[in-house]
């Protein structure tokens, strides 16, 4: 982990920007910032009291870099803690491709200035607005390539953990610094959320892993590599593992796996009209999503968690059909009910409709079955906050503002899917959320 430069100065972001230590190009932000020292404590006059900052968001993902890029552009001072881009490079497959279309793949400044076309132009990158997969390589570049432009003041560090205090928020970060904040905005993503079948937690890490903690598929030459699951992430790895040398089977609950189609290019009307583009895929539905996260948010709360559950059933990408399909083998309908180790394998016994079938002997099982965001397992929230947190199925219940029921905490990402629909799992989400939250900081900021 790298910490950054202990760098002292009031100066113009085209300054910070155009200077090499940085790394960045010319932006047309010219706001007046104040770097950053790890030591240095930034105390900001709120209502009278000092505070050591004013609003601070947590994780340097799409969802936090879009927010703080928005916050810059409206010169309200803020931090941001966390690795840019640490979940795409650290818990995704080398090798994978996004599913999400090249156009709906940006992370936001309140320009539009700097897109995942834009980049891809620079950089003389293949790029498509549809129909051309962007890979995480180009993806986790991207949004290096953002973060130095438009957030140079990520300060590459964890936070430890977060206590209420009278002010707001005591924040503790890796290294021991601690600090107060008045605003807090959880930007985590899914990482503290993977989700692993039951009966594969007893096993040591040797034996079973999650999806998540895999980039480098090499180490799994010549092995026999069981993947729980039928979605994106186990497909993905179905195709990456067989080209890495080894020999994956999936094993699904499901009866089939789906794979979505190539979409064909250009669209006629009727097809537009039957399914018309959006962010998150083709149809009305995803339209809706895209278009009113916040007339979502006025829905009924049943209705909402049903809707946010069920749109979008597990899918491959068109670009990996070819690779998995009739190359790996799909025990389907089996849900593996049983694992026991013996010597340097494992034997797994999966039932198909109660009925026991044939055992599994292989050498690692990766689970590819996803995430389930559940507030009690943010580790660093104090637990006597976490239990304050209003929660529905797990999740923080939010306003029209993505404000949980504790004064000045905010969440964005997944975790505010149940209340502003199914598009906050998706990198096209974080528009709307750094758009909506910076509007209601600035407007709560000028009232004061
Ligand atoms: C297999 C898979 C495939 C996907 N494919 C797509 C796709 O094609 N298109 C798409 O739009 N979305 C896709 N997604 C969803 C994707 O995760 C989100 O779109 C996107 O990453 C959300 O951004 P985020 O900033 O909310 O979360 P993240 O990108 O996860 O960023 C959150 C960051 O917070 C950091 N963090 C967490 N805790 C702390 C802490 N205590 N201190 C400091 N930092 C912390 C993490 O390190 C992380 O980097 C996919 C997800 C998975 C799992």
């Amino acid at each position: 982990m790298t910490t950054p430069p202990t760098v002292f100065a009031f100066c113009s972001l085209r300054e910070v920007a155009n200077s090499s230590a940085l790394g960045g190009g010319p932006t047309e932000r010219n706001a007046i910032i104040l770097l950053y020292s790890p030591n240095l404590s930034r105390q900001v006059k709120n209502e009278g009291k000092f505070l050591d900052s004013e609003v601070t968001i947590i994780g340097a993902g799409p969802y936090g870099l879009s927010l703080a890029a928005h916050l810059a552009g409206r010169n309200v001072r803020f931090r941001i803690i966390g690795i840019p881009m640490e979940f795409w490079r650290s818990a995704m497959p080398e090798g994978m491709s996004l599913k999400s279309e090249g156009f709906a793949s940006s992370i936001y400044d309140p320009n539009g200035s700097f897109s995942l076309a834009q980049y891809c132009v620079d950089k003389g990158l293949p790029y498509a607005d549809v129909g051309l997969p962007v890979t995480r390589e180009t993806f986790v570049s991207y949004g290096v390539k953002f973060q130095q432009r438009l957030v140079p003041e990520v300060e590459q560090r964890l936070v430890t953990s977060v206590v209420a205090n009278e002010e707001g928020f005591s924040v503790r970060l890796d290294d021991g610094e601690e600090f107060t904040t008045h605003k807090l905005i959880l930007a985590i993503g899914v990482g503290h959320f993977a989700h692993t079948p039951p009966v594969f937690t007893p096993l040591s890490e040797d034996f079973a892993t999650h999806s998540s903690r895999h980039s480098d598929l090499s180490g799994f030459a010549n092995q026999d590599v069981a993947i729980i699951g039928s979605g994106a992430s186990a497909l993905d790895l179905a195709a990456l593992l067989l080209r890495a040398g080894a020999r994956p089977v999936v094993v699904t609950r499901g009866a089939t796996i789906v794979f979505h189609d190539r979409p064909k290019l250009p669209r006629g009307l009727g097809s537009r009209l039957r399914a018309p583009s959006s962010g998150i895929g083709p149809g009305w539905r995803s339209l809706f999503y895209c278009r009113c996260p916040i007339l979502f948010h006025y829905l009924p709360e049943r209705l909402r968690l049903r809707q946010t559950k069920s749109h979008l059933v597990p899918a491959g990408g068109w670009f990996i059909k070819d690779a998995v399909k009739g190359n790996v083998p799909v025990f389907y309908n089996s849900e593996v009910e049983e694992v026991s180790v013996n010597g340097d394998f494992l034997l797994l016994r999966p039932a198909r409709g109660g009925a026991r079938c044939q055992e599994l002997k292989v050498d690692h099982v990766i689970t590819a079955t996803g995430y389930a965001v559940d507030i009690d397992r943010i580790d660093f929230l104090d637990e006597s906050l976490r239990m304050r947190i209003e929660t529905v199925e797990k999740t923080p219940v939010l306003s029209s503002s993505f404000e949980s029921s504790i004064p000045g905490l905010y969440f964005v990402g997944a975790a505010a899917a149940n209340s502003f629909g199914p598009v906050q799992r998706f990198a096209f989400g974080a528009r709307f959320a750094a758009r909506r939250i910076t509007r209601i900081l600035v407007k709560a900021a000028s009232s004061r």
